[in-house]
């Protein structure tokens, strides 16, 4: 790199310039006040005073720049220097780097910047091994049912009934169901999903899906409140719409027990309609209601296996609705005592059409 473009030589430079620019005006200075000023008897030793002054003078401010631009050039250039080598380590994958605030505010927004961004980066690394690690732990389950079955046909252990292939068929779906999810989470957390946006009435959305489960639920205890009143127009993709209220309904089926009630409530708001679907089942434990949005989260591990639940549904809902401007939330007094999902969508505006 050519010495000039390097920022210590260039402050050098800058405050060897004002020295420079300082014993010029000075000389020039000294010389017309001489020929002004002083009489011709005295001017040849006021210019050797004025030279002796401008000597030391010239020396001192040398001296002191030099000193003060290369402490300054290093105050600048070692935090700079300690940032370069930890994106220099983070690119190589150590993403665990973080560099030392330094004194300056200017640099020291500059550290905070970087080790924010060195903490989001270790946090995604996270989060993709913990991907890989759920994927493979939700496959082996499938995988190693339908194993267990083949060897046993192979073996004469297991008959080749109607009943068996029945539940191979049942482990083949689970095994397709989590590829499905997994294809739909990767394309709605990469932003890539397609949406149709059109203006409809939620009420008629909240409608079918009630109609569309409620053969789902034994005492048929599952009703849609609000249903008379004034239509709410939303501006979004209805089929989007649909699969996130089949999710938020399907879930409430799934953890209430047969004799529990499941309610849809509309409400709409100046800005925005909520759709409430309240369950009297399970409930979720106020420390873990954080993390159900999580993807492969799952309160209870066990059940929810058994019961063929990916744990990823509610991310991609939440991811679909916030791709149309809303949001869900979770709420639940604890186990027991029910849980409370509720989708939010900004109402349609007078001229959106489609
Ligand atoms: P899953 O396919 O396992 O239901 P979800 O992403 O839809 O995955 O839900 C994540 C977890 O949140 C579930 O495993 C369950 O523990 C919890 N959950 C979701 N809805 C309810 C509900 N209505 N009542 C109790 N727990 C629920």
């Amino acid at each position: 790199m050519r010495i000039w473009h390097q920022l210590r030589w260039r402050i050098v430079g800058a405050q060897m310039l004002v020295v420079v620019v300082g014993v010029v005006t000075l000389t020039v200075t000294a010389d017309v006040l001489a020929t002004r000023s002083v009489s011709p008897a005295l001017q040849p030793a006021f210019h050797d005073a004025v030279l002796r002054s401008l000597v030391v003078a010239a020396v001192a401010a040398t001296t002191a720049g030099l000193a003060s631009s290369l402490l300054l050039a290093r105050a600048i250039l070692r935090p700079l220097g300690a940032i370069t080598a930890s994106s220099r380590r983070i690119a190589d994958g150590r993403y665990d780097q973080r560099v030392a605030t330094p004194d300056s505010a200017e640099l020291q927004a500059v550290a905070l910047s970087f080790n924010q961004m060195a903490q989001n980066l270790e946090q995604v690394e996270r989060q993709r091994v913990a991907m890989i690690g759920n994927v493979a732990h939700e496959l082996r389950t499938p995988l190693a049912g339908l194993e267990g079955y083949l060897e046993g046909l192979q073996d004469g252990i297991v008959p080749s009934s109607p009943a068996t292939f029945g539940d191979m068929r049942h482990e083949v779906r689970r095994l397709r169901r989590l590829v499905d999810d997994l294809q739909a989470l990767s394309r709605v957390e990469a932003g890539q999903e397609q949406l149709r946006f059109s203006r409809f009435d939620l009420r008629d959305i909240a409608r079918r899906v009630v109609g569309q489960l409620r053969p789902q639920v034994m005492d048929g205890c599952l009703q849609l409140e609000g249903d008379d009143d004034a239509p709410a127009m939303v501006f979004a993709d209805p089929d989007r719409v649909a699969q996130i209220l089949v999710n938020l309904v399907g879930n409430a089926i799934r953890y209430t027990p047969p004799e529990g009630c499941i309610t849809v409530r509309l409400i709409a708001n100046p800005d925005t309609v909520r759709v409430v679907v309240h369950d009297t089942g399970i409930g979720i434990p106020a420390e873990t209601l954080p993390y159900v949005f999580e993807r492969f989260y799952r309160v209870d591990p066990s059940r929810a296996r058994s019961s063929g639940g990916s744990g990823i549904g509610l991310t991609i809902s939440l991811h679909l609705a916030w791709a149309m401007g809303g949001d869900i939330t979770a709420a639940s007094d604890g186990p027991g005592q029910g849980s409370t999902f509720t989708l939010s969508l900004p109402l349609a505006a007078a001229g959106q059409q489609g």
